[in-house]
């Protein structure tokens, strides 16, 4: 069994677009056990996806397309791929129900190209959009499946899992299916974490370990081929002990979903702890990533963006004299900062950050300088210097990245 994803689009060939939806349906696909070989982009121009058509119809058993199914001239994959297996296009009745429906119900005028999206191709079966209007098409001609879906991944996803999926499970079930599992890791690089495992990693068969480097951070996917749910997820609890025993000082969490910002905000609220911050070169940075979290105002009280000296004496009450004669990126101001939130928000914890984002310097220290501190209620105060490289934003980036990583060693009292 295999699969390629042809995305349709002229934005993604000018690189205005990046092509996530080939990295969400191969991961889809390989869920489902069914192998991808290749990604393909293609603009929005009829003879080049004909031709791309041909090509992938000789060396694949399923295609998926996503891309041009919008009202527009432009959106040419229906009509291609429909006149490349010559089939007619039809309407979809459920399709156009749905759209008289959401003009009916937005008010908005509906043109007579919206109609375009809800045509199907003659002999395949719908595929229903929950999020969007296009309707997509899955249909097998002569040994080769062909799966039709819109290019946002906003409908796309939704589109793929609650219909696409189902259908396609049902045409291709597998044997053999392959189960995966990401561990997070943060504070090791990915040629120290490749090195350090390089044993297990040599020696990889079933399941197989693919390192994947992130900014500020390392996952390693654990694959497994299975044949049934409890041996696999036996294979892969072996194997990630066996991880554990080289890295686990670096891990922190399992999954695509689960950010260092969201494994912090879950382990304060596992705790019931609360916790403030202090910026001076994240600006905020660090408090708009808690914000980004859902359920986040359980654990985060609000903070401090002080930027500038003053703003640290007025808002924090340090005193002048104490930045005046260590300089605000110091630790001394690094610990008042901490110290002066966490009362002041009367939280559990705060973090602050002074340093130099750069590309200048500042009080003589080089751009990447950055003092993090660290304030917990009933513990000595503490700060650690950082020296972050790369440009300005990436410094603040690492920076709250550190810091997240503090806090969350800090509740779960890990060193
Ligand atoms: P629409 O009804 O919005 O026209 P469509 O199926 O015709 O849907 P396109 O016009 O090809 O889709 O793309 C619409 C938008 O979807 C693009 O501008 C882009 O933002 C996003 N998009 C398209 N293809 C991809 C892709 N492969 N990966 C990520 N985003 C994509």
């Amino acid at each position: 069994m295999k699969a390629e994803i042809i995305a349709v689009g002229t934005e993604l060939l000018l690189g205005q677009v990046v092509n996530t939806n080939a990295t969400f349906l191969s991961e889809e696909l390989a869920d489902l056990g069914i192998e991808v070989y290749y990604h393909t982009v293609v603009g929005d121009n009829p003879q080049r996806l004909e031709q791309l058509l041909v090509d992938a119809e000789k060396r694949s058993d399923l295609i998926v397309l996503c891309g041009g199914l919008g009202p527009t001239e432009d959106d040419l994959t229906k009509d291609t791929v429909a006149a490349h297996i010559h089939h007619p296009l039809i309407q979809d009745e459920q399709g156009l129900k749905s759209l008289h429906e959401f003009f009916t119900f937005s008010k908005n005028k509906m043109t007579e190209n919206n109609l375009r999206q809800t045509l199907m191709i003659d002999g395949g079966i719908a595929v229903q959009n929950p999020t969007g209007l296009a309707v997509g098409t899955l249909i097998t001609e002569q040994d080769t499946t062909y799966l039709l879906l819109p290019g946002p991944p906003n409908e796309l996803r939704p589109m793929f899992r609650q219909n696409a999926r189902p259908l396609l499970e049902e045409r291709f079930p597998q044997k053999e299916q392959l189960i995966s599992r990401v561990l997070r890791f943060y504070g090791i690089g990915e040629s120290q974490l490749v090195t350090e495992l390089k044993t297990l990693i040599d020696t990889q068969t079933n399941p197989t370990i693919a390192p994947y480097a992130k900014p500020n951070e390392v996952t390693l996917r654990l694959t497994a081929k299975i044949v049934d749910e409890v041996t696999g997820q036996q294979l892969l609890d072996n194997l990630e002990s066996k991880v554990m025993d080289q890295v686990g000082e670096y891990f922190y969490g399992y999954g695509d979903e689960n950010s260092l910002a969201k494994v912090t905000v879950d382990a304060l609220k596992r705790n019931g702890k609360t916790v403030t911050a202090a910026e001076s070169l994240t600006a905020g940075l660090f408090q708009s990533t808690l914000g980004d979290i859902s359920g986040v105002s359980k654990v985060f009280k609000g903070g401090f963006v002080t930027y500038s000296a003053k703003t640290k004496e007025q808002f924090l009450d340090i005193d002048p004299k104490l930045l005046e004669k260590e300089g605000t990126v110091s630790e001394a101001c690094a610990i008042a900062m901490a110290e002066q939130a966490r009362k002041l928000a009367d939280a559990d914890f705060a973090v602050s950050f002074t340093g130099v984002a750069g590309p200048d310097e500042l009080e003589e220290q080089p751009a990447g300088t950055v003092w993090i501190g660290l304030a917990e209620k009933g513990q000595p105060t503490v700060a650690v210097l950082q020296h972050f490289n790369r440009d300005r934003s990436y410094i603040r980036q690492s920076a709250v990245m550190k810091g997240l990583d503090l806090i969350r060693r800090a509740v779960d009292k890990k060193k």
